[in-house]
């Protein structure tokens, strides 16, 4: 079986205290999305099951963004974040939220209006594409994902495939994601995915890496990453899933019918009906929600999103209309 999900993605400011060379998502010309482009968005995604907070870290280190925040009423961006997360559970939706680094307080914050989160590892090693991104340090996103565990949030991370790292870095960057899982089990899936180059970037030159080389990173996580931690291959960002999921990848992630993939808007989402031809017959597709089914059973969940999970998830933990 292959998984995957429907979400509508709401990126709340493109304002960011990194300066990553791959990214063509942050920009110096701060947005922040108002309380009603907010709502307006998630009225849109009638099908959707998941509302996908991913915008720059820290934003709040910005006078302009600070000076937007307080005239909304909000003494700090994760504030709004944690009330953007309400909405949308109040609309329905089960909120996935990638905030970049947060220390435990913080996950602890944003944990009750969420149903999972999310932040990659990237690699689990120094590299000169995040020599101006502290928050790209090795050692503060391993802090965080390992503090989601403690707090037993499900938990999304991977692995940024093709931005100056030796095959070698990559297999140490899968061997400290299993080792965190190993320590708290919260790894619902780990993400494969390509560097893709972006115009006006310092790295718009640099050739991704092709689907054999991915292919063969998909293989060592297999063989690295503990059974139960699946692997999404984002199906936007190669050319054909089917040789993925043969090496092992089971899930392909968050697929939306009303918002672009933002952070590499020049490759569109394929639609459900593609995803299934191309699983040949072979794989079943199933839809899940944002947190998966094992964690759905486990119960990982707060108070403050069970009724909506009991309403969207089935017996089983996936989500109940089926396709
Ligand atoms: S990739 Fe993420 S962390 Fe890096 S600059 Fe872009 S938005 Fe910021």
């Amino acid at each position: 079986m292959v998984t995957f999900s429907r979400n509508v993605f709401i990126p709340l400011t493109n304002a960011c205290r990194n300066r990553c060379a791959y990214c063509g998502f942050r920009s110096d010309e701060h947005k922040l999305m108002t309380p009603n482009e907010v709502r307006s968005l998630l009225a849109k995604a009638k099908n959707a099951s998941e509302a996908l907070f991913t915008f720059g870290e820290k934003p709040d280190v910005y006078d302009d963004i600070r000076k937007k925040l307080k005239a909304m009423g909000y003494s700090n961006f994760l504030e709004y974040v944690r009330d953007m997360n309400e909405l949308a559970v109040k609309m329905g939706l089960l909120p996935h939220t990638n905030a970049g680094v947060l220390s435990y307080n913080e996950l602890k914050m944003l944990k009750p209006w969420n149903a999972s989160m999310g932040l990659m590892l990237e690699q689990a090693v120094e590299l000169e594409c995040h020599a101006f991104s502290p928050g790209k340090k090795p050692e503060v996103r391993i802090k965080t994902i390992r503090n989601a565990g403690k707090l037993q949030i499900p938990f999304t991370t991977g692995i940024l495939v093709g931005i100056g790292e030796r095959h070698y870095d990559r297999i140490y960057s899968l061997e400290v994601i299993a080792d965190i899982h190993e320590n708290y089990g919260h790894i619902q899936e780990v993400i494969i995915q390509g560097f893709s180059p972006k115009k006006g970037t310092p790295m718009e030159n640099w050739k991704p890496p092709s689907d054999e080389e991915l292919l063969r990173v998909v293989k060592d996580a297999r063989r690295i990453l503990p059974k139960d931690v699946p692997i999404q291959i984002p199906p936007n960002l190669v050319k054909d899933v089917y040789p993925f999921i043969k090496a092992g990848a089971r899930d392909l992630g968050g697929i939306s019918e009303v918002t672009p993939d933002y952070i590499n808007p020049e490759h569109p989402w394929p639609s459900i009906e593609e995803l299934k031809a191309s699983l040949r017959g072979e794989f079943m597709l199933r839809e899940r929600l944002p947190i998966y089914p094992k964690f759905v059973r486990l119960g990982w969940f707060s108070d403050e999103i069970s009724s909506l999970i009991g309403k969207l998830a089935d017996e089983e933990g996936f989500r109940c209309s089926n396709i």
